[in-house]
This record gives structure tokens, sequence and C-alpha cells, in this order.
């Protein structure tokens, strides 16, 4: 049984879908004017982590994923500013190209991303700029409900007439009142109203009709229309990074339960931050990292993946080089491991024999059940593969396709592609003896161990902690 800890009640909760055996989730996705980072990359890998272990738990899953073809404004405040900061566009002249040939461009790269990552596809990507007429409706319900109102073109939410609103990020009016940052608008009521819809100054180059003017939607509203559209008013889960809380998450809770009149999100997930050798990313300090820059230095999609997973995603993940060769190592073990029990052929006496396999499966099960927390899932699949490998060694273990069958089923579900090593089971037998020979400080023999294996025609190639590869000559 899944517990999940739920940003809105703040604790653990136990996971209740809506319709019995399904579930609908909806996952904030990019703004399409840039490559993603590895921060980036950790928030849609862990809702990835999530849809693939509710599946394994046999629930059928309906993921949503927007694309913001639209340049919102990330920093409401500037909403209201009469430029219109709009990212696309300041891309678009910035590289002497449409808005549509900077969105098509990035949103191509960012699918890329993903699908190197094994981040399985959600089952529909919509565009915000195809559903301006669903924000419209949205909005004119909001103002005949009085939620809403209109000034000058352009539209705002007030706050004020939503009595939850702050029951996500914890802040209060008064709060934002003394801390935030509101650059005053003429047309706004209060400073903490946000906009609903933008009346476009005339450089904007992407603008729709409207009953208020001729402008562009806020930013926030199109997760409501897009999300309600296809996962109706109500919807299990609803991810996102954990700068997505607010105000992003905050106002389209106000924003679509004040037009719906009930509840819009029953579980809200949120992945904490990436820091790179723990401080912030920024492209001025030179530690902002995308995948190709990961790639660049020799390491793999799969390797990254495997140190997210190595971290809680409501911890904070330190992503440094050094974790990244530990990644790379940890990988390498698996498989190692799969290579060897693929190769194996179990003897007559040992084909009575076998390694129980259901502890690990019941470990593995709890762990992730228990708020998804995929470190302790791994130190499960670590045990078992010392354990598997301890057996292989003694020549004991007599059932080796089945605890393949596990390792791949523990693969699906973290999303990890194994790798066959060809590499004959005598071969990485001897690697193994050497592993251990240079664990005991006998490197005599563990010399004596590599130029066997050089002689069969492989390289053995030492990586951190004693871990190797076993590559073909
Ligand atoms: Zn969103």
């Amino acid at each position: 049984m899944l517990n999940i800890y739920n940003t809105l009640s703040k604790k653990k909760e136990e996971f209740k879908p809506i319709n019995a055996g399904k579930v609908s989730m909806y996952t904030c996705g990019p703004t399409v004017y840039d490559y993603i980072h590895i921060g980036n990359i950790r928030a849609y890998m862990i809702p990835d982590v999530l849809r693939r272990y509710l599946e394994y738990c046999g629930y059928e899953v309906r993921q949503i994923k927007n694309i913001t073809d639209v340049g919102h404004l990330t920093n409401d405040d500037m909403a209201q500013g009469d430029t219109g900061d709009d990212k696309i566009e300041k891309k678009a002249l910035k590289e002497n190209k449409t808005p549509a040939e900077i969105t098509e461009f990035y949103e191509k790269d960012f699918h890329e991303v993903e699908k190197e990552m094994n981040i399985l596809p959600a089952h529909y990507f919509p565009r915000a700029t195809a559903h301006v007429p669903q924000m419209i409706r949205i909005i004119e319900t909001l103002i005949k409900k009085g939620f809403a109102y209109e000034m000058n073109g352009n539209v705002f939410f007030d706050v004020t007439k939503f009595a939850d609103y702050g029951k996500l990020s914890g802040n209060n009016l008064e709060d934002l009142q003394v801390g935030a940052r509101l650059e005053e608008h003429p047309d706004k009521k209060n400073p903490w109203d946000f906009a609903l819809w933008i009346k476009a100054p005339k450089e904007h180059i992407l603008h729709w009709d409207s009953p208020w003017s001729v402008g562009y939607p806020g930013w926030h509203i199109e997760c409501s229309a897009m999300s309600t559209e296809y996962l109706g008013d109500t919807m299990d889960i609803h991810t996102g990074g954990e700068d997505n809380i607010f105000p992003h998450h905050e106002a389209e809770i106000a924003q679509t339960e004040c037009a719906t009149g009930v509840k819009f999100v029953n579980y809200w997930i949120h992945t904490r931050h990436l820091k790179v050798d723990g401080v912030k990313m920024s492209k001025s300090k030179n530690n902002f990292y995308t995948l190709e820059n990961i790639k660049e230095k020799g390491f793999s999609p799969i390797e990254l993946r495997m140190l997210i997973l190595s971290a809680h995603h409501r911890t904070q993940l330190n992503f440094t080089w050094a974790s990244m060769e530990q990644a790379r190592a940890n990988l390498a073990t698996l498989n190692n491991f799969y290579s060897r029990l693929l190769s194996h052929e179990p003897t007559t006496e040992e084909k009575l024999s076998g390694m129980t396999l259901e502890g690990y499966k019941k470990d593995f099960e709890e762990a992730m059940d228990d708020d998804l927390n995929t470190p302790k899932a791994m130190s499960v699949i670590f045990q078992f593969v010392t354990d598997g490998n301890k057996l292989l060694d003694e020549n004991l273990l007599g059932n080796p396709m089945e605890a393949k069958k596990l390792l791949e089923t523990f693969a699906k579900v973290l999303g990890l592609i194994l790798q066959v090593a060809e590499i004959p089971e005598a071969v990485q037998k001897i690697a193994q003896e050497r592993k251990e020979a240079r664990q005991n400080k006998d490197f005599a023999k563990s010399d004596e161990l590599r130029d066997t294996i050089d002689k069969l025609g492989y390289i053995v190639e030492d990586i951190k902690d004693n871990n190797f590869i076993i590559k073909k000559k």
C-alpha cells in the first residue's frame, strides 16, 4: 500500500484513487524556450518513477504533461508590467527566429532528453497555445462568479475572494503583504492578485482575441485549463518541482476550485531542488548542467538516472562529478551481476538449490510504499546483488533465470536500463576473484588474475570502490 507525502496536508497519506484501479496524473511540463537542466530532469523523473511504481502495483495511469509554448511570465509580479517579459519572444528576437521556430526546436529537444533518460512519455502533451479558448471559458466563469475582475483589458484573480488561498504553500495574505516584492499595477485591486489575461502591447507577437482585449493568458491559467480538459475537475495526482508550489500551484488551486466548485487535486507531490557542489545552479557560476554536458563528460543518461535515484525526492540532491562516478560504479555492479546471471548454467546439483527471492521483493515494495523511498529500494537491490554474487561464486545459485527476472523487474520500476556485457561467466568469475584479492590487498594475486583475464581476450578496468568494468579486447 503506497503512502505518499502530500504537500497539501503536509503529511504522508495512504494513496487512494478516485476510481478503483485508475490514476489520473498531471505534471507541469517545460516552457520551451531553452534546454532543460538536470534539476528539471529530476523533477520529470520523479513522477516517472511514481507512475512506474503505480503501474507495477496494477494501476492504469493516465498522465498528462503540458508544453508551455506561450511565453508566460515566470515571475508573476512582472506579468502586469507593460513590456510583457515574454521569454519565448525574447529568444526569438535574439536568434532572429519566429516564436514557433523556437518552441518547436526546444520541445523536440525536451522529448529527446526524456527519451534518453528513459522517462515514459506522458499519454498526451497538450500545448498551451492550442487551449486558449478553454482558458477564456474559465476566466469568463471566474468573472461571472465574482472571483475575477477586468480592468482596461486586463483580468486579475482577486485572491481575497478565496478563503483557502495559501492552503498549499502555507503563505497567508498577511505574510505576502509584508514579505513579497509585488509590483504595483494600476489595474490591480490588491498587490497579490494575479493575472489571468494580459492585454498585449503592440510589439507582442503572440496574442489572441478575447472578450476583454487582444492579449495573452497569464501563466497559471493554462495548467487549470489543460488538466481539467483531459483529467476532469478533480484529479488524483499533480506533480511539479518545489519552485512550482508558490505562486503557480497555489494559483492553479484558487482559480480551478473557484471555477468548478470542487476539490482540484487530491495529492500534490513536489520534488525538491538539485544543487551542484552545494550551491544553486546558475549560468553565471558555470555550474548549470544539461544532459548534453553530462554526456560530454563521458557519462550516460542512465548513470544520471542512477544518481537521481540515490536521493529521496523530498531531500535536496547535491550533484557532484564524484557522485556521478559513484553512480557509474553502482550501475556497473548491476550490469555485471545481470551478465553473470545470464551466462550462468546451473550444474545438476545446483538445480536443487536456489536463491529465495520473495524477501527482496517484499523489502523493495516496502521501501517504495514508504513515500517512494528510492535510496532504500536501491539498497535492497544491492543487498540482493551482493548475496547473488556470493552464491554464484560458490556455484550455489540454482535459479539464475528467476533472479534475472527479479532484477529486471526492479530495473523496470526504477526506469533503469540493464546492459549485458557479453562476457563469459568464467571471465566474470575471475574478475570477481580479482576484486576480492584487491580488497584483501593481495596485489600479486590481483595482477596474476588480470593477466589471466588478458589472455582470455578481455580487459578489466577498475572504477571507484573496487568495482570494475570488463571489456572485450
Ligand atoms: Zn503548471
